[in-house]
């Protein structure tokens, strides 16, 4: 077997190898992942890997079905077999859903729905893991630290604040920019900004939000998705939210949280339908027409309802005429919704919220070209202002009742004792203040 005891400080490629090609797809690769081995793959090579290394084609596409948990046990590097550690976000979920079980047992729960799905997810995760982890290493997935989500910022959600969400945000051209829309709770879950849209049922700020490029698959603490968090647990609206995350190209599988499932086990109408819905390829997501019968077709764009296997089609509605067509499997191809190609435009412009439609796709995307990136700031400046001025106000309110004399003092009596203190004190932060 080949050794990896030591990792070397750079990866080290043999030299019969093309550095830059990724050995499972043999393509160019695409962020980069360094394994502790010293071999590297694209990210999602690496994660495709691990999903369906030694699984048949039938087990990878029916797995779950015959109760194969297809998440599991294929951890180890594609060219040397060594094992790949954990990532850090598999290790939050290991914390969390530890967590939660514990909660559940003190409370002498062993057997309810919850107590199972989150016992299932442990074995599922702990064997994703495996038992031959060192405990240490964290395999390096290029993923930053998130930036922390301030609460106040949070709250802009709920408070349809939109102007201070964006001045938080700052300027579209820094590097923090796209970092804070991905911005993260850390005293609440980790939950993102995106996440609290779907509670709120707010579509209008999450399209602000995957306009501006934010990551729709952005893990919570609990390992969920915004679209995971629609649907698992309930927050915020399947017909809405959870569309809305499918039509920007949100993962339904991946995660700890098998949602498909779970919704299929609520055995509800609407959770049999949603599953059914995401069982199918195309089910919620945005497509593009190829190869119609109907030249005029091809090229553009449609939103899939649900699939019909008798036919191999799928319910649709054109995007930019509205008009409901069936249209068949072979004749769609997937066109997730893009910041650049988001099919529509949600413009908050003077404290107002318009949502744009266009006659096509071509028109949307020239007229996305054509807004000036700096309308973020140019939103923000208008929170700014009036911060300012409730500052002034403030302070202002606040020089006034320090001037008038404490109650039980007169003019013209000495300072009173207390008063001194509270001068020296100032005094005193003052002098610690670093220059
Ligand atoms: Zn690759
Ligand atoms: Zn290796």
């Amino acid at each position: 077997m080949h050794s990896c005891d030591e990792p070397p400080a750079h990866p080290v490629m043999k030299t019969n190898e093309e550095p830059d090609i990724c050995s499972v797809c043999l393509e160019i690769k695409v962020k980069p992942i360094f394994l502790p081995c010293g071999h590297s793959f694209c990210a999602s090579c690496v994660d495709g890997w691990r999903d369906q290394y030694g699984l048949t084609e039938e087990e990878k596409n029916h797995g779950s079905a015959y109760g194969i948990d297809v998440t599991t046990k294929y951890r180890t590097c594609p060219n040397c077999r060594s094992p790949i550690p954990p990532t850090r976000n598999m290790l939050s979920s290991l914390h969390a859903f530890t967590r939660q079980i514990r909660d559940l047992e003190r409370q002498g729960d062993f057997e309810s729905r919850a107590y199972q799905l989150l016992d299932a997810k442990l074995i599922s995760l702990n064997s994703q893991i495996g038992d031959d982890w060192d405990g240490v290493t964290v395999l390096d997935d290029g993923e930053e630290e998130p930036v922390d989500l301030p609460v106040p910022i949070g709250k802009c959600v709920e408070k349809n604040n939109i102007p201070k969400m964006l001045e938080w945000f700052g300027d579209p051209d820094s590097p923090e920019f796209k970092r804070k829309l991905n911005a993260q709770v850390s005293i609440c879950g980790n939950m993102t900004l995106l996440q609290i849209c779907g509670e709120e049922n707010n579509t209008d700020i999450a399209s602000i939000l995957l306009q501006l490029g934010a990551d729709v698959d952005v893990k919570d603490s609990q390992a969920a998705t915004y679209l995971v968090r629609t649907i698992a647990y309930g927050q915020g609206d399947f017909e809405t939210c959870g569309k809305l995350a499918l039509e920007w190209g949100a993962a339904t599988t991946g995660h700890p949280l098998d949602v498909i499932t779970i919704l299929a086990d609520t055995g509800t109408e609407s959770g049999i339908f949603q599953s059914t819905l995401m069982r199918s390829e195309f089910g919620g997501r945005r497509c593009e027409v190829i190869g119609h019968d109907r030249s005029e077709l091809n090229g553009s764009t449609c939103v899939t309802d649900v699939y019909l296997p008798e036919t191999d089609e799928y319910e649709c509605r054109m995007e930019h005429t509205d008009e409901e067509l069936v249209i068949g499997h072979k004749n769609l191809k997937r066109r997730d919704r893009t910041p650049q190609d988001p099919g529509y435009y949600i413009e908050f412009k003077d404290g107002k919220l318009t949502r744009r439609e266009f006659k096509s796709n071509q028109e949307c995307q020239a007229f996305v070209a054509s807004v000036d990136p700096n309308w973020v700031v140019q939103a923000g400046k208008a929170a700014a202002a009036e911060r300012e001025a409730a500052a002034k106000a403030e302070a202002a309110a606040k020089a006034k009742a320090e001037a008038a004399p404490e109650p039980g003092e007169r003019l013209g009596d000495k300072p009173s004792k207390k008063r001194m203190e509270k001068k020296e004190n100032e005094n005193a932060r003052k002098r610690q203040r670093p220059v």
